[in-house]
């Protein structure tokens, strides 16, 4: 990818310096925060349909009114279902600061962040960071590998997880503070199970689905490049779908907000017009169960006036109360349009005629509901939506020159360190006069103290930069200089990157998407120029 400094004009007309790096996309300079990074090769000829999940994928919600809203419905739902106390009602929300990729302990109340190998790297239990000696006490054995997942591990894989990992941080801190006020016999697991409940009531019983319905533009982001992004896959010959566990009066309602601005009580209320940028719509489709062709949920149709679900197994459609399932064909204009609810994807095939499961490309921003298992399962081609990746590749740009002198630190570090070891073994083994051994002993002495130096100034250093990302927990997709655990999903299970649903309009739909060449160690000190 070329670097381009170019002197970019301000609206006012005067010059500015470009603040990221750009390259080239047909003879478009794409800003480094809005391109699509490849993981593995896809070339877009292939692919037949492009699909979409629909929450914090199409639809982008504002994790400071729409989270905020997910942690005051959970507190309300402790207090008056689950016997927590009230003053939980006065606690407030820092939506900020907990992060995608971290993995809850459940049973000992800490919140961890690891690299890609499940080293503990960060560790705090409730708000209080853990020492070093605390950390590598209870996850540095190597001799038993634990694996940090279900069902002592909770893992914070997507945005809607930040409120609950929050209240959890907190209610450890309230239970070591006040032990006698939490529900009797409640530890920090039962206290998990308990937040988990209620944040999944929460998204269950209509607390959450009513006031977005209600105001959508308070907690969804507007993105008006939305539709041209769809009408050019579709222009392209590409058949579009929308995958989403969202059932069809909220899908309705966010997907009338997102292409075109309706709500339920505006000027303009909501149609079904947007139905008409997907040629197959799957709600309620309990991903990722949805993703095994053996999937035997119940396919149902949706009628999009009353919502009402109509069983057409047999032939002859009959009104269902289940939520799980649909099916349904009608004509918009000429195009057939297929809404269904539940279902498997194998009717999702052969609606959309694919043959093979390598045609599909699905985007999403789940990495285990979305990516990991329809690529793994099925075989799709896949595109994570990864919206913290706009500010992180910001900042990394930003902070170039502080991220090459960090290196040089850490190679001097590693260069004394090194000499020392080289200078101690010496000591050991040498067979020089004592008046050369103290000179050496000597000299060794005053390298040591300069290795501490060193050390403890990268220490800081590093400690700083990775602040600058995050205050607690660091750059998303590094620990240290190691990928983190998410990167590593990333790197694994999505095919293609990106930081916005909308960035594919800024490629062709025939783009030939390569990955940048792989190195090892062992060719870092031999790369051809
Ligand atoms: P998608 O991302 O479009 O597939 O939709 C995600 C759906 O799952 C949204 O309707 C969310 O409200 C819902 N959701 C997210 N977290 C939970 C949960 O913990 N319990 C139940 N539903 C959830
Ligand atoms: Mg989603």
């Amino acid at each position: 990818m070329d670097e381009v400094h170019r002197t970019v004009e301000g609206n006012d007309g005067t010059s500015k310096e470009p603040h990221i790096w750009a390259s080239p996309e047909g003879g478009r300079d794409i800003e480094i925060a809005k391109q699509i990074f490849c993981n593995r090769s896809l070339n877009m000829r292939n692919i037949v349909a492009v699909g979409f999940d629909m929450d914090y994928t199409l639809a982008q919600y504002k994790p400071e009114t729409f989270e905020s809203l997910a942690y005051e419905g959970t507190i309300r739902k402790l207090v008056y279902d689950l016997g927590y106390p009230p003053e939980l009602l006065h606690w407030t929300f820092d939506w900020t600061y907990m992060v995608r990729g971290l993995v809850l302990d459940k049973k000992r109340g800490n919140i961890l962040k690891m690299d890609r190998h499940k080293y503990v790297k960060v560790a705090y239990h409730g708000f209080r960071e853990m020492s070093k000696e605390e950390k590598v006490g209870t996850y540095g054995s190597t001799l038993i590998r634990d694996s940090f997942d279900e069902p002592d591990y909770a893992l914070i894989d997507t945005l809607f997880s930040l409120a609950e990992a929050y209240l959890f941080a907190q209610l450890v801190d309230f239970k070591d503070k006040n032990p006698g006020k939490v529900p009797q016999g409640a530890d920090y697991a039962r206290m998990y199970k308990d937040v988990r409940a209620a944040v999944d009531l929460c998204h269950r019983d209509g607390t959450l689905k009513q006031m977005v319905a209600e105001d959508p533009k308070r907690y969804i982001n507007e993105d008006t490049s939305i539709v041209p992004m769809l009408k050019m896959l579709r222009d392209s010959g590409r058949a579009t779908f929308l995958v989403t566990n969202s059932l069809w009066d909220y899908t309705n309602i966010v997907m009338n907000f997102l292409c075109g601005g309706r709500t339920m009580h505006g000027s303009d209320p909501c149609n079904f017009e947007w139905l008409k940028y997907f040629d197959v719509v799957v709600t309620g489709s309990a991903k990722p169960g949805f993703f095994h062709e053996d999937n035997r949920a119940g396919l149902f149709e949706v009628e999009p006036e009353s919502g009402m679900l109509l069983n057409t197994d047999n032939g002859t459609p009959m009104p269902q109360v289940s939520e799980l399932a649909s099916y349904c064909c009608f004509q918009i204009e000429i195009l057939i349009l297929v809404l269904m609810q539940g279902g498997s994807v194998g009717h999702l095939h052969k609606l959309l005629s694919i043959e093979s499961s390598s045609q599909v490309l699905y985007v999403g921003d789940h990495i285990y509901g979305d990516i990991l298992r329809s690529k793994k399962v099925l075989g799709w081609r896949t595109m994570l939506v990864v919206p913290e990746l706009e500010r992180e590749v910001e900042l990394l740009w930003q902070l170039r020159d502080t991220r090459r002198q960090l290196r040089l630190l850490r190679n001097e570090r590693d260069h004394i360190e090194d000499e020392v070891h080289h200078l101690k073994w010496s000591l050991n083994v040498s067979c020089l006069l004592s008046i050369a051994l103290l000179h050496l002993s000597c000299f060794s002495s005053n390298k040591q103290a300069e290795r501490d130096k060193v050390r403890i100034t990268h220490q800081q250093a590093q400690r700083e930069c990775h602040q600058k990302f995050h205050k607690v927990w660091g750059q998303l997709m590094k620990t240290g200089y190691q990928n983190s655990r998410f990167a590593h999903q990333v790197e694994r299970f999505a095919c293609l990157y990106t930081s916005q649903v909308s960035n594919i309009s800024l490629y062709s739909p025939d783009k030939y998407y390569r990955p940048s060449e792989d190195f090892m160690p062992h060719e870092f000190g031999i790369l051809p120029l």
